[in-house]
């Protein structure tokens, strides 16, 4: 398609400047997307104040960012259109985290440490614009029913059912998840789907801890705000209150908080499975007491993307089970997302999870 596009290009630290530049045009094995709804990741906030390098070849702008999106099909490339597989028309969740599916990790469905991946938003232009293009591999049609905003949550919720697939909640466990985030309020949804007994949530706010108990969280604990009914000093003493001296079969971390990755090792049970899922910076050590490990015999584990989840994502979505009306609390036009990336990060009051309405309607 010839034209021009609004598009949101990120050039460096604190700069970004909404602009027109050329619709791109797509090759044999790709479609065009138009971008409905995109939201805004932690990692976009993280290359917007240049706090982790792009995946471009030098790790720098100009690039157009934004990987969590939902859209329209509008153009087909000639492989998919052969194939009957897309039209324009057609509603879609993109999978951004697109890998080679030549090389051995992808022979062994371990996408997420393809090295030659092409991600939109991190790599390549992304979905801060009106436009973006995708490989015909990595869209999903849209379920009946399924709103463009909602398809959008679907790439976090994919990162956090693998975090999950991994906990490997069994049922009647007791989980412990570390960070009310959008992930871990997720995260919550999903223990109590897959069967856990009780779900403990901990954070340092209560406003996301109050979330995470409508997601399902049985209880939620403070441990900094001193003036919190939920407060406790002794997360380690409140766990093994909460469980008559058990201690956590579960425990998931989606959080960089580098006491609550620490914490977790004195929360599990023995037996337990721990999954450590935020990111700590380059030099953090986690420090695994490792008699006491071994002889409570425990998992510790880690997860990275989302690799051979994404159906389970949208059918989480569609099934309801997660409910993205809580899980969005801020929504911005294109015009406004670097502001809404500001916003999110150093904003007032009380937010969750932002979303960038590129195109709004249905
Ligand atoms: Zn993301
Ligand atoms: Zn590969």
């Amino acid at each position: 398609m010839k034209g021009k596009m609004k598009a949101q290009v990120f050039y460096e630290p604190e700069v970004m400047r909404l602009e027109e530049i050329d619709i791109p045009q797509i090759a044999d094995d790709e479609v065009l997307v138009k971008v409905k709804y995109c939201g805004i990741c932690g990692s976009d906030i993280s290359y917007y104040y240049g706090h982790s390098p792009l995946g471009t070849a030098d790790g720098k702008g100009p690039l157009v960012l934004g990987h969590e999106f939902s859209g329209q099909v509008v153009e087909v490339g000639k492989i998919p259109a052969d194939k009957g597989l897309f039209k324009p028309g057609d509603r879609v969740i993109c999978n951004p985290v697109q890998q080679c599916n030549a090389c051995d990790m992808c022979a062994e469905g371990k996408f997420n440490l393809c090295a030659h991946g092409v991600v939109p938003g991190v790599s390549v232009n992304g979905a801060f614009a009106e436009y973006c293009v995708m490989k015909y591999t990595h869209l999903y049609h849209m379920p009946e029913g399924m709103t463009y905003k909602q398809a959008s949550i679907v790439e976090p919720l994919a990162c956090a059912a693998y975090g999950m697939k991994k906990l490997d909640v069994q049922l009647g466990d007791f989980v412990t998840v570390f960070g009310p985030g959008p992930i871990g309020n997720m995260m919550v949804a999903m223990a109590k789907a897959r069967g856990a007994s009780k779900v403990a949530l901990v954070g340092t706010r209560d406003y996301p801890l109050g979330i995470g108990k409508e997601c399902g969280a049985d209880y939620i604990i403070n441990i900094r705000d001193k003036n919190s009914p939920n407060y406790t000093d002794d997360i380690v003493g409140k766990i093994s209150e909460l469980t008559g001296g058990k201690m956590s079969e579960r425990v998931i971390v989606p959080t960089s908080n580098m006491e609550a990755l620490q914490k977790a090792l004195d929360v599990a049970a023995g037996g337990a499975t721990i999954v450590y899922f935020g990111l700590p910076g380059e030099g953090d050590m986690i420090q695994v007491p490792a008699l006491r490990s071994i002889q409570s015999d425990i998992n510790i584990r880690f997860a990275w993307l989302a690799p051979l989840v994404w159906p389970t994502a949208i059918k989480a979505v569609a099934a309801g089970i997660i409910d993205t009306d809580k899980i969005f609390t801020h929504e911005f036009s294109l015009e406004d997302a670097e502001k809404g990336i500001i916003f999110m990060k150093t904003g007032q009051g009380d937010k969750l999870k932002g979303v960038i309405a590129v195109d709004s309607s249905e």
